[in-house]
Parts: structure tokens; C-alpha cells; sequence
């Protein structure tokens, strides 16, 4: 059935690609961005866009008739919402609690949320299911799990159907649509910004690390399968029930095997160099998506680093050459 959705945040990485897949699929979208990370030209083709606030500009499109929003406009630089928590608290509750309040409103009937592995915290133990304790380590992972129980008590007293999607360390690119990041903090489009002769050398935050070979685990999921699994929870979304799932490959790769991994893609030596661990990095982040395999039906398509690193250096050497 083809569906009448507002993207919010589809400007940006996961939210382009999510946005390209939907259209692919025969739904109808109305991306809202404010740009603030996004950038114009990764609007797919074929979406309707609307530049404005997540909560202000979709508030007065929903009177249009919508059949769901999936939510992914966010502040989401973990070391900024540690020195500069009120613009989490404000750009990520307040404004999620503001489009909470519209869809109830508008009786907008479905919710897709961006919601984040950093719910969890340091992990009591592996791979991380979504029973696991939520203690999160910094304020962007305490905005999103604040977020995520508002969506719980607006779905039992609204009867919205509501969906969480805990990411875990998404990588890689689909087409034209990739990570663009102005402040780039992730590792992958680090590593290849090396090889691109951007940047001097990679920094290893932490070998001393309870792993095998010191560095810190991470489940590394393409953004395809990523996306993909939004499509399937717009289907399997309940009437007033707020249902969550972790998605990652629950295979887990230290910052020394992403680096290799890159290496061997690139075919450049990328020199690292040993720097001291970043505040608040747990050792290993492996994700259980059992739930979502069992209730959604999703099944990661695309779980291979090397072709994980393949698609995000296609896409960082097409951008180069634009
Ligand atoms: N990392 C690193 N050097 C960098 C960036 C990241 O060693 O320049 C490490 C980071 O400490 C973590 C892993 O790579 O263990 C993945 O970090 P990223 O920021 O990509 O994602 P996160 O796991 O923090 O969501």
C-alpha cells in the first residue's frame, strides 16, 4: 500500500537514503529539513521539500493528510551534547515532544523514530538486546531514551502506532546519497578521508581496550539495510503500541579491522596512529536484532565490511571528483 509520509531530517545521511528508498518502494514523501546539517542537493529526486524546523514545519503540513512521519532530524555529535547539552534537550526532546503533540493533534496515525544504540550505554552484557538496561553515557543517548519513552506514553493514550530503531554504527552509502558530515566524527569516512589525501592520519582512540587486539568493537550496518528496515516498520507498526528494535549485523569489528578493512579497499597504507580513549567509549557495542528479524521479517542484505567500506569510498571518490 503506498503511503503519504514526512521525512524530517531527509536532507541528511540516513534520512536521503531512507527517503530514496521510500520513493522506490511507490510512497509518497515530503522531506522537512532546516539544513542545519543537511545539505539541499541530497533531497532525492521525487520528493517534495519543505526547508523548515522538524516540529514547526511539519505541524502545519500534517492538516494535508499524512498516513506516518518517520523521524530522524537530530542532533546526533555525542562529544557537542556533552559541552552543549541544552541543544540537545531542546533541538532533540523539546522539538520531538512538539511533533508528538502535532501528529496527536492531526491524528497523524504512524511514527517511525531514529532512536540510537547510546540508549544502552556501557553494555552489562553482549550481544545488546532491547531488554537491556538503558543507562546512557552522554546526553545525546539520554535525549534519544527520553525521547523514546515520551513515544511510549503518547502511543498507549493516543493509539499512535509507533516504531524505535535503535542504530547501531551505520556505514556505507547507496547511489548518490552518503555521509556528508560538515564536523565528521565517525570512523569510516575518517579513514577513508586519509586515503583520500584529506587528512594526515587516522587516530585509534584506545588500544587497551578488554578486546582481542586492544581497540574498541563496533556492529557496522549498512545504511541500506538500515533503511530498509524502516520500510518494514511503517508495515508492522500497532496501533497504540510503541515497539523497539536494535539493528546492527551482531558481528563485531575493532577499530584496527576497520582500519585494515580500509586499507585493503583503498589499496593506501593509512597510517594510525595510537591516540588516548574517547570519554565515554564503551569497549563493545554488538547489537541482537533477533526482534527485528523475528517481528519485522528484516534481514541485513548487505552485512560485509569490505562491501560496507567499498560503497562509502565510491561514494567519498564520486563526491571528490563532483
Ligand atoms: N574512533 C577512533 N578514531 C576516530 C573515530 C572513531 O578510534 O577518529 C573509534 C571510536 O572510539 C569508536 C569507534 O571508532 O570505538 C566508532 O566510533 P564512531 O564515532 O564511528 O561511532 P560510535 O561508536 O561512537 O557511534
Amino acid at each position: 500500500m503506498a503511503l503519504k509520509l514526512i521525512v524530517t531530517g531527509g536532507a541528511g545521511y540516513v534520512g536521503s537514503v531512507c527517503t530514496a528508498r521510500l520513493l522506490e518502494a511507490g510512497h509518497e514523501v515530503v522531506v522537512v529539513d532546516d539544513l542545519s546539517t543537511g545539505h539541499a542537493d541530497a533531497v532525492p529526486d521525487g520528493a517534495r521539500f519543505v526547508e523548515g524546523d522538524a516540529a514547526e514545519a511539519t505541524a502545519s503540513l500534517l492538516g494535508e493528510g499524512f498516513d506516518g512521519v518517520l523521524h530522524f532530524a537530530a542532533k546526533s555529535l555525542v562529544g557537542e551534547s556533552m559541552t552543549d547539552p541544552a541543544k540537545y534537550w531542546h533541538g532533540n526532546v523539546i522539538t520531538s515532544i512538539r511533533l508528538l503533540d502535532a501528529m496527536r493533534d492531526h491524528g497523524t496515525p504512524r511514527l517511525v523514530f531514529s532512536s540510537t544504540a547510546a540508549t544502552y550505554g556501557e553494555p552489562e552484557s553482549s550481544p545488546i538486546k532491547e531488554t537491556s538496561p538503558t543507562r546512557p553515557t552522554n546526553t545525546y543517548g539520554a535525549s534519544k531514551l527520553a525521547i523514546d519513552h515520551a513515544i511510549t506514553s503518547y502511543a498507549r493514550a493516543h493509539g499512535l502506532a509507533a516504531v524505535s530503531l535503535r542504530y547501531f554504527n551505520v556505514a556505507g552509502a547507496y547511489g548518490s546519497y552518503g555521509e556528508r558530515h560538515t564536523t565528521e566524527t565517525h570512523l569510516i569516512p575518517l579513514v577513508l578521508q586519509v586515503a583520500s589525501g584529506n587528512r594526515e592520519d587516522v587516530k585509534i582512540f584506545g588500544d587497551d581496550y578488554p578486546t582481542d587486539d586492544g581497540t574498541a568493537v563496533r556492529d557496522y550496518i549498512h545504511v541500506v539495510d538500515l533503511a530498509d528496515a524502516h520500510l518494514l516498520a511503517l508495515q508492522h507498526a500497532v496501533a497504540g503500541e510503541h515497539r523497539v528494535y536494535n539493528l546492527g549485523n551482531g558481528t563485531g569489528f575493532s577499530v584496527q579491522q576497520v582500519i585494515e578493512t580500509c586499507r585493503e579497499v583503498t589499496g593506501h597504507p593509512i597510517p594510525a596512529a595510537v591516540a588516548p580513549r574517547r570519554a565515554g567509549d564503551p569497549a563493545v557495542l554488538v547489537a541482537s536484532s533477533d526482534r527485528a528479524r523475528e517481528e519485522l521479517g528484516w534481514k541485513p542484505e548487505r552485512a560485509d565490511l569490505t562491501g560496507i567500506v567499498a560503497d562509502a569510498w565510491r561514494f567519498a571518490q564520486e563526491r571528490r571528483n563532483a
